[in-house]
């Protein structure tokens, strides 16, 4: 390591600038940011700067002189003139001044970090030089890891010092709980704004302390997405990542587990598309149990944890046993597998309504409203209905559906094994079966392409009538590579 990283306190000391061009507005938009007393020395000082606004801004309009360098603290050498910022970084070094020549690291005996600014919480990365890309690449990463307002739980935390240290004696005691603040809800409501809570939940910490309790723990249902590790939201990986427990659902990738810590502890709660409420009883008891130990539990369900996915009975055996829950949004398989076939699932004066459907039931077939479902311009997905698609199919043809609708399925969306067939309502079943469908799949009804001026993406197989409209039998994609199989489409 030759560049040792330090923090410069600036507050209330002279920084020079040498240059009045775009390199030193860059240098003064950072520089802005510290409470220290800026100087400009140049000739030549462009509007945007003179125009920039920085209240402790001194502009110098002539040339450099050694004398600019008195009392100062920081130098740049930012001109556009080579030889003049070689003078100013000559001048500096003589005084022993830690100086920066912008784009030119040979003359600097300091160089700038890439910054990412989450302030109190500030990340500096370099590379010696030796890439900057990579060191800007990481700090891309770092941005979008890092909450836009996580500075300001490092904000809050600070105010609350003396408050907890007043409240707490002992010191382990006292870690645990900003352990429990700054990993947990707390932190999670600083960063929503929502301040009630973040209040709540910090006389909640403290008095559980002052009790010498556990800190209480908290559970977040967290939608994961459809599969595809990259589907899952910057909130849902921020739990994920501090989270103690994962309580995870069958049909959560298991890559997304990636993000969690390597040493939280992790519970398999497979359950089957129709499983039995007694295992959901378990689940629930799981939760609880945890919580109660002191545990921030993340409960991680496959797309949206609201969307046939028994969150609100999780969420009310979590609020009985006096345990916070917080509940971060998913992308629904709807939303992905239309997404994944570029399907719109609304279309402007064509499909006014969009619903969701569930195809299993616990309690025998499925009853829905099936009139409304086979009016013209409405469009549905059905969940967990491959094998109650005879069911489906039967009942809106009774109800009056056209024979023709369109039908997409989509199965393991999102995912390398994504498969996508195109048939219409009376081949439903018989789409599902020749089709050999199944994993996890959404079946959407009342959509198509051709409505929304689309053309159907290659991928997607065809089968059924549609098929034999279209006039191609050859070219129907996967279809037909199973036709020679057997399983070409026999109707
Ligand atoms: N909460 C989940 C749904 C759980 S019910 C969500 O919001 O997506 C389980 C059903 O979701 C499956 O039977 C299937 O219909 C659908 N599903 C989940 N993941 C899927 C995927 N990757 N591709 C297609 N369908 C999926």
């Amino acid at each position: 390591m030759r560049y040792f990283p330090i923090f410069f306190d600036l507050d209330g000391r002279d920084v020079l600038i040498a240059g009045g061009g775009e390199k030193a507005l860059q240098k003064l938009r950072l520089l802005a940011k510290t409470t220290a007393r800026l100087r400009i020395v140049a000739e030549d000082v462009s509007a945007d700067i003179a125009a920039a606004g920085i209240p402790t801004l001194e502009i110098a309009r002539r040339s450099f002189v050694d004398s600019d360098l008195d009392g100062v603290a920081l130098v740049f050498a930012a001109s556009d003139d080579a030889s003049l910022d070689a003078r100013v970084a000559a001048a500096a070094r003589a005084r022993g001044l830690p100086v920066n020549v912008v784009d030119g690291p040979g003359e600097s005996n300091f160089i700038m970090p890439a910054i990412v600014d989450r302030d109190p919480i500030i990340v500096a990365i370099g590379s010696e030089g030796a890439a900057p890309i990579l060191a800007r690449e990481i700090k891309a990463k770092i941005e979008s890891w890092l909450p836009a307002r996580f500075g300001r739980v490092a904000q809050r935390a600070q105010a609350l010092r003396s408050r907890v240290q007043g409240a707490i004696a002992d010191p382990v005691v006292r870690r645990r709980t900003w352990e429990a603040l700054l990993q947990g809800l707390w932190r999670n409501a600083v960063l929503a704004d929502d301040a009630d809570t973040a209040e709540r939940e910090l006389s909640r910490q403290l008095d559980a302390a002052r009790a010498q309790a556990q800190p209480v723990g908290s559970v977040a249902l967290i939608g994961c997405g459809p599969g595809e590790p990259d589907l899952i939201t910057l909130k849902a990986q921020q739990h994920l990542q501090a989270a103690d427990v994962l309580v995870v659902d069958r049909l959560v990738n298991p890559a997304i587990l990636e993000y969690a810590r390597r040493d939280a502890i992790r519970i398999d709660v497979g359950k089957e598309p129709e499983g039995d409420s007694a295992l959901q009883e378990d689940i629930n008891r799981i939760l609880v149990r945890e919580a109660l130990k002191g545990q921030r539990v993340a409960r991680l369900k496959g797309g949206d944890a609201f969307v046939f996915g028994r969150a609100a009975e999780e969420m009310a055996a979590v609020r009985a046993a006096g345990v916070p829950v917080q509940v971060v949004p998913g992308i629904t398989a709807a939303h992905a597998c239309a997404a994944s076939v570029g399907l719109p699932v609304t279309l402007r004066t064509k499909v006014r309504q969009f619903a969701v459907v569930t195809g299993a039931s616990a309690d025998g077939p499925v009853d829905l409203d099936w009139p409304a479902l086979a009016q013209p311009g409405q469009a549905f997905a059905i969940y967990m209905g491959v094998r109650t698609a005879q069911h489906f199919r039967d009942k809106l043809l009774s109800a009056g559906a056209a024979p023709q609708t369109p039908v997409v399925i989509v199965e393991n969306g999102t995912l390398a094994s994504e498969r996508g067939v195109a048939t219409e309502l009376a081949s439903l079943a018989q789409a599902v079966t020749e089709a050999g469908i199944r994993g996890p799949a959404v079946i959407f009804v009342g959509l198509d392409w051709a409505s929304a001026g689309l053309s159907r993406p290659d991928k997607v197989e065809v089968y059924g009538m549609h098929r034999a409209r279209e006039g191609e039998p050859a070219k129907a994609g996967v279809a037909a590579a199973h036709a020679g199989q057997g399983r070409a489409p026999r109707w």
